[in-house]
């Protein structure tokens, strides 16, 4: 179905703000500019727009996960960078180009980044401010996005409730941007901005006021700069033509390593040389274990737990949230997965690059910093598991992890339900994600260094950037409440109306 948000005339002259990339980020930017009576803004995304639902609505969860984790059996799926020490940002790292991007993939986890990671030495004084204690004033970004994300949940945020102790581990629900759908059992929908002009269940256009027009089949390959200014973008469409649209403002917001891609040209052009180089790119450093539980044990510990999806954050020195999924299988007994999401910190050892006419390429290992907490996420995971077999009545084993990325415990594989059926009850299975896998890829343009405070390249007026690329440092919580508080800050400085 062609949706009306769809926009099918030819491209445009000119437009006030041209976003390039139609993803959580981008459509995040052009909803606040259409809520700030900003009536011309083109989101130019290189994706088709046929199906504007979430993975986890249109199919059930079996069918999503194997979408997200073979990504081969997903049709949106691309990699547009080549991996220069593959495993890493390799396998199910990639881009979902479409309209919506990622935000029709994600799970909803919306956490604020944590204090010791909002320092003064990373990210901007103004910014983390904005972000943490008040915007203009007012409430904090952070506590404003929670709200606009809990009306959107329908009056109060799922998650946050704390559950009986397992001994010595303290959890709570996760809090989740997610919709349940109650027509159809098991479907389910995160948010997405693209709930301002579709219903999420159905797809049906709804709301907007037609500010923004959404072009699809428009992969932008430069921006165009005159006089060390950006003046618009260059557009590839599906026949394979290139055309120029002007615009006001340009807001990249094509994930971490387009945008930086995008970047690289542009300054090359500003700084009249190759600028081949930007350092410090990003992921979530993850790994845990699956475990099934049989019996009594595991009736006992799903009385305490019962299925769902629950949080605790560990010590800054961790610097790593623990997240404990449990699901009772129809064939009995309980299955708990455990995973620390720990911070890879920025570091020069770290690098997005844009080789003369080849595609935007990536470099990515592990800091001595980061080898230290991958160490530290083994001891807190042995002591959950220990907590878990107690409680369940097992016996509390050694995990045995393989060193982090060996490919025979990482990878897309290992964390599939499938890989705990040959394995006995009780017998936890370690696993270890390659670094660009989580999909909270950041870094290469940081604001406060490649960008000012108001998230405007220092060196190019008129170019300015959106998502997690943007964060100076990521911190252990999950990217997505960050992006959308930053969406709204941008949006507003975009708008002339910061208030
Ligand atoms: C399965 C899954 C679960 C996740 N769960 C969570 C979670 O629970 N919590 C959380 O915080 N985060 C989560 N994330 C991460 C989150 O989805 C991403 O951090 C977020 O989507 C990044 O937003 P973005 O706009 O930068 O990128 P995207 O959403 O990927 O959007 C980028 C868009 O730009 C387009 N594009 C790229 N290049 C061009 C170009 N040259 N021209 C035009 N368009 C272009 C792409 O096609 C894409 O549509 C999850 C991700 C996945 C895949």
């Amino acid at each position: 179905m062609r949706h009306s948000l769809i926009d099918q005339d030819v491209l445009p002259r000119h437009s006030r703000v041209v976003i390039v990339g139609g993803g959580l980020a981008g459509l995040e930017v052009a909803r606040h500019l259409e809520a700030r009576q900003v009536d011309d803004v083109l989101v130019l995304e290189a994706g088709p727009g046929d199906e504007l639902r979430h993975v986890n609505q249109v199919h059930d969860g079996d069918r999503a996960l194997r979408q997200w984790l073979l990504p081969e059996t997903d049709p949106y799926y691309v990699r547009p960078w080549a991996a220069l020490n593959a495993p890493h940002f390799t396998g199910t790292s990639g881009l979902r180009r479409r309209v919506g991007g990622r935000s029709l993939y994600w799970y909803g986890v919306v956490l604020p980044a944590e204090s010791w990671a909002l320092t003064p030495t990373w990210w901007p004084v103004t910014v983390a401010s904005d972000l943490r204690d008040s915007w203009h004033g007012g409430p904090s970004l952070y506590d404003r996005t929670l709200d606009q994300l809990a009306s959107w949940c329908g009056g109060e945020l799922p998650g946050g409730d704390p559950v009986p102790p397992l001994r010595d581990l303290r959890l709570e629900t996760a809090p989740l941007a997610v919709r349940h759908d109650p027509d159809h059992p098991g479907r389910w929908h995160a948010y997405s901005p693209l709930d301002t002009w579709r219903d999420p269940r159905t797809g049906e256009p709804r709301g907007g006021r037609g500010g923004v027009r959404v072009r699809a089949g428009a992969e932008v390959v430069r921006v165009v700069i005159r006089d060390g200014r950006a003046r618009g973008v260059l557009v590839r469409e599906g026949g394979g033509g290139v055309r120029e649209v002007q615009a006001g403002a340009v807001v990249l917001s094509a994930g971490a390593v387009c945008n930086a891609g995008l970047a690289l040209r542009a300054l090359s052009e500003v700084r009249g040389g190759p600028v081949r180089r930007l350092p410090s790119l990003y992921d979530h450093l993850v790994q845990g274990f699956l475990v099934r539980l049989e019996g009594a044990g595991a009736a006992r510990l799903l009385d305490t737990l019962p299925p769902g999806s629950y949080y605790a954050p560990c010590a800054p020195s961790a610097r790593s949230n623990l997240f404990v999924h449990v699901t009772a299988p129809s064939a009995g007994g309980a299955v708990v997965d455990a995973q620390l999401t720990g911070e890879q910190l920025p570091s020069p050892g770290t690098w997005i690059e844009q080789p003369a006419g080849l595609p935007v390429a990536v470099y990515s290992c592990l800091s001595a910093e980061d080898a230290t907490m991958l160490d530290g996420q083994r001891e807190i995971l042995q002591s959950v598991w220990e907590q878990i077999a107690g409680h369940a009545g097992a016996a509390p084993t050694a995990l045995a992890f393989r060193p982090f990325a060996d490919p025979a415990s990482a990878g897309a594989a290992a964390v599939l339900p499938q890989s705990l059926d040959a394995r006995p009850a009780a017998d936890p299975l370690t696993w270890s994600g390659y670094i660009g896998t989580e999909d909270h890829e950041g870094g290469g343009t940081p604001l406060g260094g490649m960008l000012t405070d108001r998230h405007e390249f220092a060196e190019i007026d008129g170019l300015y950037a959106a998502g997690p690329g943007t964060f100076p440092r990521m911190g252990a919580a999950n990217p997505s409440l960050t992006t959308l508080a930053l969406a709204r800050r941008l949006a507003a400085i975009l708008a002339g109306t910061e208030a």
